[in-house]
């Protein structure tokens, strides 16, 4: 039975390759379907991630979106604010400055107030001071400033820095100021007037004031001589101390109230009223005289007459 063991051999051989080709088969196809599941699996994968971005994306969008909106929106509110900052800020400005003029002008007011309008008035036959006119402060004048012979004389307490200071600057030039007369009350001023008239009569009323309009009550007004005139008034229009008031006085405030030829009074070189520098620098500039301005204009220098 060879052939037959043979072909029992080759059959099982057969079989066994047929077998095995199945198995391999089966095998190779049982691969490639466990591979596309996974495929099939990653591809899903792969959608729902790509879904996920996109989504992800539309809401960043979205909430880039509603930030920029809020953003434009602050802005303008942040702008509006600004705005309405800057407008408080010049309203409050401009309120400031209105107090400060208010202030100002309350300031101003209570200056004027304080002072004495008298001491810039002119004074005429219409126009005179009260017989109880007293100023409100007065001051010895420094017994080195009077003349020979002189005693106690009083000067308005605001004036007087300013009369030291004229004399003091007269003398740096070599020129010597002695005061004769300055402040003269009502009554003082009533009994010169009682004795000249009766030296002189009527003729008196040319060289004296009548009681109740002489400068000297205002306590602002000094007669000067020099040591040469020994305390004389005359001649002192020829002295060089004259001289020097005319070129200098204004500096310190003073004027002269009657120089020669004027049409109010009897010329007085010696008389000097003080007046604030300011007006008597601008009197001094217009080469004009206090009693040839109008009351108004010299009004305006009150309030800093002691400026
Ligand atoms: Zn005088």
């Amino acid at each position: 039975m060879p052939a037959k063991t043979h072909r029992t051999h080759t059959t099982v051989v057969l079989a066994s390759l047929l077998g095995l080709t199945t198995i391999g088969l089966g095998g190779l196809g049982y691969y490639s379907y466990n591979q596309h599941q996974q495929i099939l699996l990653l591809l899903e994968d792969r959608n729902y991630f790509l879904l996920e971005v996109a989504s992800s994306s539309d809401r960043l969008a979205t909430e880039i979106t509603q930030a920029s909106t809020t953003i434009s929106a602050l802005t303008l509110e942040r702008d509006d604010l600004l705005a309405k900052l800057t407008a408080e800020e010049a309203k409050n400005e401009a309120f400031a400055r209105q107090i400060n003029k208010i202030s100002g002008t309350v300031g101003r007011l209570d200056k004027l107030s304080k002072t004495d309008e008298e001491l810039l008035q002119k004074y005429s036959k219409v126009y005179f001071l009260s017989e109880h006119y007293v100023p409100a402060k007065l001051k010895l004048i420094d017994t080195d400033h009077l003349a020979p012979g002189r005693k106690e004389q009083y000067f308005h307490g605001d004036a007087l820095p300013y009369l030291n200071r004229l004399i003091a600057a007269a003398k740096d030039d070599g020129i010597d100021l002695d005061v004769v007369s300055a402040y003269r009350s009502f009554e003082t001023q009533a009994e010169l007037k009682g004795a000249y008239l009766q030296t002189y009569g009527s003729g008196a009323n040319t060289f004296s004031a009548d009681q109740g309009y002489s400068e000297h009550q205002l306590g602002t007004a000094v007669d000067f001589s020099t040591p040469n005139l020994g305390g004389a008034l005359d001649g002192f229009g020829k002295t060089e101390a004259y001289t020097w008031l005319r070129a200098n006085a204004h500096r310190y405030g003073f004027v002269l109230s009657y120089p020669e030829g004027n049409a109010y009074y009897v010329y007085e070189p010696w008389h000097w009223r003080f007046v604030g520098e300011d007006l008597a620098s601008d009197l001094k500039r217009a080469d004009a005289h206090f009693y040839d301005w109008d009351q108004r204009k010299i009004d305006e220098y009150l309030i800093k007459i002691f400026d």
